[in-house]
């Protein structure tokens, strides 16, 4: 609209100079033409100028030739004003649509680091904005997928090079084909499975490329069949597991699937940094809006200088012993997003001695159990 309206009001000012330009004109140049030619034809009678009737006639034509002077004259002045203002007006315009095309002909060639002066609040200022917008988005995904790539092949590194090490022993007779060596390798195998699994579920979540089946979900039953998932692991390791739930129901609005999901690598970590003798709690406390699920442990914590990292992809607080174990690092990075994805929130403490993870997720409704 307000394209539109500085549109009209250009072309409403361009007739209005025509027309002032033209009366200007006809005003001041018709009657010296006229009276340049009428000077001979007047006579003074008692102090007075006057033209007889018959002067007056064959002054006639003289007059609207000085008309038709003076009309031609205001149409040129005219015609090189307002065809200037136009051209100036269009200019305005084409400007930064032609800026725009060649912009656009720099993202489709992969050059998405661009921005353009966005000039003026009308549509076209907001066009250069989006288009602005638009390339920073752009760019941000180019570089999300660069590193990616980048990381992945990192991470894709140890475990074939380890393999070809094998591989090359066992060719040259050096390293003998027993079951220690066979299992060794399969186990880089069903790393780079993991890996292989990880990389595609972190692209999904990354790239917000998965639905969620989300409804009314009660919090405490999430955590139940978390925990009764991985209780056998955690008698298994000698890791105490106990539950303090709230006695009221929170209902939260979740796709259970992908909550278990979150669950599982919370406490999967817990159990994983927290030596056999240790404890791991999970609790909920909640205010009028938000629920929060706590899960503390007492294991080896992460030090301060790692806490702001680890949810970031394939970061470990100690590469080769959670190589060793197992960990791709992503776990947490594809939590953080499904939680995310929930309208909620994921973060880590750690005083150096145990970790807490935090769930926090809005409360569709609660009810209080009658007992
Ligand atoms: P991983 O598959 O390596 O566990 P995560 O993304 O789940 O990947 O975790 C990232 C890193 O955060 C882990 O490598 C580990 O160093 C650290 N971490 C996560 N949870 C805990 C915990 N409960 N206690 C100590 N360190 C943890």
């Amino acid at each position: 609209m307000k394209l539109q309206r500085q549109l009209f009001l250009a072309q409403l000012s361009a007739i209005l100079g025509s027309l002032i330009v033209t009366g200007l004109i006809l005003l001041l140049v018709v009657p010296t033409i006229y009276l340049r030619e009428t000077d001979e034809q007047v006579t003074v009678v008692n102090g007075q100028e006057t033209v007889s009737v018959e002067q007056r006639e064959e002054l006639a034509p003289r007059l609207d030739a000085a008309l038709l002077v003076g009309l031609g004259l205001a149409s040129i002045v005219t015609l090189l004003l307002v065809g200037g203002f136009s051209w100036w007006t269009g200019r305005k315009i084409i400007e930064p649509i032609r800026a725009l095309s060649s912009a656009s002909k720099s993202i489709a060639g992969g050059r998405y680091d661009l921005t353009l002066d966005v000039v003026g609040d009308d549509e076209i200022g907001e066009l250069v904005a989006h288009f602005n917008n638009m390339a920073r988005a752009l760019h941000q995904t180019e570089q999300t997928r660069l590193k990616l790539l980048a990381d992945v092949s990192h991470e894709l590194k140890t475990p074939l090079a380890t393999m070809k090490v094998y591989l090359e022993g066992f060719q040259d007779g050096v390293i003998a084909q027993d079951a220690r060596t066979l299992a060794l390798l399969h186990g880089e195998v069903t790393r780079l499975e993991k890996l292989a699994r990880s990389i595609s579920e972190l692209s999904q979540v990354e790239s917000h490329a998965f639905t969620l089946d989300c409804q009314p979900r009660e919090i405490n039953t999430i955590i139940e069949t978390a925990v009764a998932y991985l209780s056998p692991q955690f008698d298994d390791k000698g890791v105490h597991l106990k539950t303090d739930l709230p006695p009221e129901t929170l209902m939260i609005n979740a796709d259970h699937d992908r909550m278990h999901q979150v669950m599982l690598n919370i406490l999967g970590n817990a159990l994983q940094y927290t030596p056999s003798g240790g404890r791991v709690q999970i609790s909920v406390s909640h205010n009028r809006d938000r629920a929060s699920i706590h899960i503390i442990d007492t294991g080896t914590g992460i030090p301060a200088e790692h806490l702001p990292h680890i949810f970031e992809r394939f970061y470990r607080v100690d590469q080769s012993r959670t190589r060793a174990t197992g960990g791709t690092g992503v776990g947490l990075t594809i939590a953080r997003h499904l939680v995310e994805a929930h309208g909620g929130t994921l973060t880590a403490h750690s005083d150096g001695q145990g970790s807490e993870f935090m769930i926090s997720l809005p409360i569709l409704y609660r009810t209080h159990n009658q007992s």
